[in-house]
Formats: C-alpha cells, sequence, structure tokens
C-alpha cells in the first residue's frame, strides 16, 4: 500500500515542486471547508465489470480540464470553501468498508460539512445513509438494486436501495432511470415502498415531471446518489454494468438544478475508467460543480 506521506516529512524545496492529487478548486482546510470530497477506491463486490477503484482519481484528474468558472450559476468555484481529503483507506470486506464509512459521516455531519463522495462501487452509499435517517433519498440508477442478498452477502452493490430502505422506512426514496430488475425484486412486493420513475417514464413525461413530483413528496434533506449506470452509455460509457435506453445529462442536471438546495449529501459511484472514452470521468467532474453550483449561485434564466 502507498503512502503520500505525513506533512512533518515534506522538504519545503521540494513541496514547492511537487503536488497531492486533489481535486483542482479544492483549496480550503477541513475546518474552514463547507464541502468535503472523498473518494472510496472499493469494489470488491461489484459483478460484472470491475475497476471503479480507479475512479476517484479520474475524476480529479477529469476536472482538471474544467474551467474553475461557471456562468450557468455565477460560481468561481475557487472561492468555494471545498476540502478534498483524499482517499479512505480500504480493505476487503464490504461490511467493515460501509461501517468506517458510517463513522466517516457521523464525524463530516457533525462537523456541519456536505460530503461529496466519490466512489467505488454503490454499496459504500448506505454507510453514509446510517447517519441520516431521517433524509429522504433521490437515486440515480439504470438498476433497482433492490435484493436482499446477492452473490452471499447483504451489502452486494445489488443490494444497496433495499438496505437504505431499511434506514429510511418507507416512501423517502425515489429512483429515477431504472430500467433493469429482477423477477426476485419485483415479486417481493417491497418494491413498492420505494418510487420508481423508469428512463422511459422521463422519456414520456419528461424530467420536470419527475422533479415536480419529488418536490411535491418530499420536504427536508436529501441524500442525492448517483449510480453512472444511470445515463445512457452514449454519456457514461464507463461503468461496471452499463444499461442501453437510459438518462440524458441534461435530465440529471435538472434534478440537482432543483433540488441542489435540499441535498445535504452527494455522492457519484459506479464509474469504471477502463472502460471510459474520457467522457464518463469528465460528466462525474463535472457534476461536482453543477451540485456545487446549485447550491452556492443562482440560474441564470
Ligand atoms: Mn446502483
Ligand atoms: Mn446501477
Amino acid at each position: 500500500m502507498g503512502s503520500n506521506g505525513k506533512t512533518e516529512d515534506n522538504v519545503p524545496e521540494l513541496t514547492d515542486l511537487f503536488y497531492l492529487p486533489k481535486l483542482p478548486d479544492a483549496h480550503s482546510s477541513y475546518s474552514e471547508s463547507r464541502y468535503v470530497i472523498f473518494g472510496v477506491p472499493f469494489d470488491n463486490t461489484s459483478s460484472y465489470r470491475r475497476g471503479s477503484r480507479l475512479a476517484p482519481d479520474s475524476i480529479r484528474h477529469a476536472y482538471d480540464n474544467l474551467e474553475s468558472f461557471d456562468p450557468w450559476y455565477s460560481v468561481n468555484f475557487p472561492d468555494v470553501p471545498i476540502c478534498d481529503l483524499g482517499n479512505l483507506e480500504v480493505g476487503e470486506d464490504a461490511e467493515e468498508v460501509i461501517d468506517t464509512l458510517h463513522q466517516v459521516g457521523s464525524r463530516l455531519y457533525r462537523d456541519g460539512k456536505i460530503p461529496i463522495m466519490l466512489g467505488g462501487e454503490h454499496s459504500i452509499t448506505s454507510g453514509m445513509v446510517r447517519n441520516l435517517p431521517d433524509a429522504y433519498m433521490v437515486i440515480i440508477d439504470a438498476h433497482s438494486d433492490f435484493r436482499d442478498t446477492y452473490m452471499g452477502s447483504k451489502f452486494n452493490h445489488a443490494c444497496v436501495t433495499r438496505r437504505c430502505l431499511e434506514i429510511l422506512g418507507r416512501d423517502r426514496i425515489f429512483s429515477v432511470g431504472t430500467r433493469s430488475t429482477s423477477m426476485e425484486e419485483k415479486d417481493s412486493g417491497i418494491m413498492d415502498q420505494a418510487s420508481f420513475y423508469s428512463a422511459r417514464y422521463v422519456q414520456k413525461n419528461g424530467i420536470g415531471a419527475v422533479l415536480d413530483d419529488i418536490k411535491d413528496k418530499t420536504s427536508g434533506q436529501i441524500y442525492f446518489s448517483i449510480d453512472m449506470d444511470g445515463f445512457d452509455p452514449s454519456f457514461a460509457p464507463g461503468v461496471g454494468t452499463p444499461e442501453p435506453y437510459g438518462l440524458k445529462d441534461t435530465d440529471v442536471r435538472t434534478l440537482i438544478n432543483g433540488l441542489g438546495k435540499s441535498i445535504v449529501s452527494f455522492d457519484i459511484v459506479e464509474m469504471t475508467p477502463v472502460y471510459d472514452n474520457g467522457n464518463t470521468s469528465m460528466l462525474a467532474a463535472k457534476l461536482i460543480q453543477d451540485f456545487i453550483g446549485s447550491r452556492e449561485g443562482s440560474l441564470e434564466e
């Protein structure tokens, strides 16, 4: 396992020449920050195409190509107090990683921070959600992720929405972009306890109808989780389990814009850089700006 070394090991003449790979625009210390970014390079339960453990650094690298000012929101990101903690040290066991994230989230929320977690696979989301039992949840995902267990584990990424339902309770979860579910999940009857807006529903009725419905049914804090396979593969080819006929990039941006001020925690998961042509990491990086921009700025009409 590599190490970035301790601060006291740094030699002043050399630290001017080297940099630690952090998100550009994340110039703030933890204590001064409002947004705290961190990576979770964990992909052990991924079933099809692994490699999401490489996503946090890939997203940071892509972000480097974005302008720091966004005229859409009129926000200059270096002026926003953003801190990047780096990547979490993770082991092999999903439950252990989720427990650690429960502790990490507990500290971040207690300190009044807004976490931006870069996965890693989707299973990690439930660790953060454990700290917010009264929140609502909006999920972008091609899959229902509603299995009770998968490949012998309750903490598999195919079970994450069900685990979150157990924490939040019925009528608190809104999953958008669904187009893949198993008969077992459908027959369980438990899916009725969450709202699923299929990709087809979005295509037929427009994302505005979904946004209005979610706004009507939520009042309070929202955890926003983006499984990158919710997008159509033409927008986001670099994912672990791609699924055709998905959401447009602007569909998801509309939801972030419309709900941004209520979102207290944000994550981007399931991106797999080895299958990417560069578009997925760039979209993920832009989503970070869209989230911060939606909270910090006002949209130009
Ligand atoms: Mn998922
Ligand atoms: Mn998915």
